[in-house]
C-alpha cells in the first residue's frame, strides 16, 4: 500500500514521500505526517540476522513506499559505509545495569550522522523520480552541530551545494574547525557577525524571499534545508531503535517480544518522535522517557499539558538541547488530537502568537507512552562521574542528561523492563564539560590538550574526526555582516 503524506495544518495533502522529501516543510508552515501508519511485516525475530543496512531498508521501506527497492538500498549504502567508525553503525553498550545506544560513530561524532549521512541521496534521488533537474541549494544557519554533520552529508553530492552560516564566537572551538577545515568542494561556509538568531531568522528571509526564487530558477538552482522537521531525516532515524532492540535479543538480554523502554536526550523531538513511530509501527516499546536539561519546556508539558516557551532561555553544558520551541512535537500534537489539522492549526497559532498553548485533557491522556523528566547541570556532571568511577565508561553531556533521567526514572517507578539510554554524541565532542565532571579539580583549558587527558583516561581511542581537525588546513575564511548574507548567497551562485 502506499503511503501518502499530508501536512499537520491542513494545507497540502496526498504527497508521495519523495515528493515530500523535496518540499521539507509544507507551505502552511505544517509538517508532513503519513496518512496511515502500517505494522512491520516481519517477525521480530529476524532482526538479529540483520545487520544495520538491512534493518534500515526493512523499516525505511514501510513509509518511504515510492522509493523502488534499488533506489532505498542505494541510498542506506551510500550512507551507511566506512564513513562510520564501527562496521555495526550503531552500537549498543552495556555499562553497569544501563544500556547505551552509541549513534555517535559517523564522520561528525554525534547522532545528527544518522540522518544527515542519507537525507542528500534521498533528496537526489527523490529530484530525479520526481523529473527536477535542478541543482539544490541547501542553505543552513548553525549553532554547532547540525552545520557540519549537513556539510559532511551533502560534500561532494553530486547536483547539490550547500552554503551554511554560524555566528562567529557562537559555537565551540572544535565545533568552528570541523567546518571550516571541511573539504567538500560543492560546500561553502561563512562566519556571521551575530548571533544564532541572526542567522536563522536571515536564512528564513533568504528562503522566503521570492525574487531570489525567481532569479535563482532562471539559473537552475532551487533552495532546499536540512531542517530536521524533513521526514527524510525522520524515517531514517526509526531504524536504530529496530536495530537496537534486534541486538538486545541477539545478546540475551531481551526475548522477542519484551517491551523495552527508551530515554532519549531531547531538544527537538526529532530523536524521540521517531521512537515513537518505531512503537507504533510494532516495536514492543514501553515508556519513551523524554529527558531534557534545564530548558525543560518539554518536561512541564508532559507534567502539566501546557506547552510554554515564555521563560528565560538557559545556556547548558548540552547546547544541541538548549530549544525553547520543540519543532517535531507538532506531529505528536497532529497525533493526539486525532489526527484533527483544524485542532492543531488552532494550537500553534497560539504558539506563534502568545508562546503558549494549553491541550485538552483527552489529548493529555494519550500521551501515557511518554514521560518527561529533566535534570539540572550539577546532576548531569554526578552521573557522568559516577558511572565512569562505576564502569569505567565515559559519555558526554548530552547522553549524560539522559543518564540522569534514566537512573531517576528506574528508582522512582520500580519498572523492571530494559531500558536503553540514546547516546548522541560522543565524549570527545563535548571534551572539556565532560573531563570538568570527572576531574573537577583540573587546571587544563587547551581543548586538545583535554582531548588527550580524557582518551588516556576512558582508554578509548581519540577518533578520527578530531585527529583530522588538529592540522587541517582553514579552507573557510569568509567573514561577513548578517545584512550581507543574501550578497554572499548570491555571489557564490553567481547570480
Ligand atoms: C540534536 C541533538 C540532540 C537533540 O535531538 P532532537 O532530535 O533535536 O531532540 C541531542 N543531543 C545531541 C548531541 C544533538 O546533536
Amino acid at each position: 500500500m502506499d503511503i501518502l503524506y499530508n501536512s499537520t495544518r491542513g494545507g497540502s495533502l496526498g504527497l508521495t514521500a519523495s515528493q515530500a522529501v523535496i518540499k521539507g516543510l509544507s507551505d502552511d508552515g505544517g509538517l508532513f505526517v503519513p496518512d496511515s501508519l502500517p505494522s512491520f511485516d516481519f517477525e521480530l525475530s529476524e532482526l538479529t540476522d540483520w545487520d544495520y543496512r538491512e534493518t534500515a531498508y526493512r523499516v525505511m521501506r514501510l513509509l518511504l513506499t515510492d522509493y523502488t527497492e534499488e533506489e532505498l538500498r542505494g541510498c542506506i549504502n551510500k550512507a551507511y559505509d566506512s564513513k562510520f567508525d564501527s562496521e555495526e553503525i550503531a552500537v549498543l553498550r552495556k555499562a553497569g545495569d544501563q544500556f547505551f545506544l552509541e549513534l555517535f560513530h559517523g564522520r561528525t561524532i554525534a547522532f545528527k550522522d544518522m540522518a544527515l549521512s542519507i537525507l542528500p541521496h534521498l533528496l537526489t534521488t527523490a529530484m530525479k523520480k520526481n523529473k527536477e533537474d535542478k541543482e539544490v541549494v541547501i542553505l543552513t544557519a548553525t549553532s554547532g552541530d547540525t552545520g557540519k554533520a549537513a556539510l559532511s552529508g551533502f560534500a561532494d553530492v553530486d547536483n547539490t551545494r550547500i552554503i551554511v552560516f554560524y555566528p562567529k564566537g557562537g559555537v565551540s572551538r572544535i565545533q568552528e574547525l570541523q567546518m571550516v577545515t571541511e573539504k567538500g568542494k560543492n560546500t561553502c561556509v561563512v562566519a556571521v557577525k551575530g548571533n544564532f538568531d541572526d542567522c536563522q531568522s536571515k536564512v528564513k528571509e533568504i528562503f522566503n524571499n521570492v525574487k531570489l526564487k525567481q532569479e535563482m530558477a532562471e539559473k537552475g538552482y532551487v533552495f532546499s534545508s536540512a531542517n530536521s522537521i524533513n521526514i527524510g531525516r525522520l524515517v531514517p532515524q526509526i531504524a536504530y531503535y529496530v536495530y537496537a532492540y534486534g541486538q538486545l535479543i541477539k545478546t540475551g538480554e531481551i526475548k522477542a517480544g519484551d517491551e523495552v523502554n527508551f530515554t532519549v536526550p531531547t531538544g527537538n523531538f526529532g530523536n524521540i518522535l521517531a521512537a515513537y513511530y518505531a512503537k507504533l509501527l510494532g516495536l514492543p516499546v514501553g515508556r519513551l522517557i523524554c529527558a531534557s536539561n534545564e530548558n525543560k519546556v518539554l518536561f512541564d508539558f508532559f507534567k502539566d499539558g501546557i506547552y510554554d516557551k515564555n521563560r528565560e532561555f538557559i545556556l547548558t553544558s548540552s547546547p544541541s538541547m538548549d530549544i525553547l520551541i520543540s519543532s517535531n512535537l507538532e506531529r505528536l500534537i497532529y497525533m493526539i488530537t486525532g489526527c484533527d489539522p483544524q485542532k492543531n492549526l488552532e494550537l500553534m497559532t497560539a504558539l506563534s502568537k502568545e508562546g503558549r498553548y494549553e491541550i485538552s485533557s483527552d489529548m493529555k491522556a494519550r500521551l501515557n507512552d511518554f514521560v518527561g523528566l529533566y535534570s539540572g547541570e550539577q546532576d548531569v556532571f554526578n552521573t557522568i562521574k559516577s558511572i565512569y568511577e562505576k564502569t569505567g565508561y565515559v559519555i558526554d553531556t548530552h547522553t549524560g542528561v539522559a543518564a540522569c533521567s534514566d537512573l531517576a526514572y528506574k528508582k522512582d517507578t520500580n519498572d523492571k523492563r530494559k531500558s536503553v539510554v540514546i547516546s548522541t554524541a560522543s565524549p570527545y565532542k563535548f571534551a572539556s564539560s565532560v573531563y570538568k565532571a570527572i576531574k573537577s579539580d583540573s587546571k587544563l583549558t587547551d581543548d586538545f590538550a583535554i582531548i588527550d587527558e580524557l582518551s588516556k583516561l576512558s582508554g578509548v581511542k581519540i577518533p578520527p574526526a578530531i585527529e583530522e581537525i588538529k592540522n587541517a588546513e582553514i579552507l573557510h575564511k569568509k567573514l561577513c555582516e548578517k545584512e550581507k548574507m543574501e550578497a554572499l548567497v548570491r555571489e557564490e551562485l553567481g547570480i
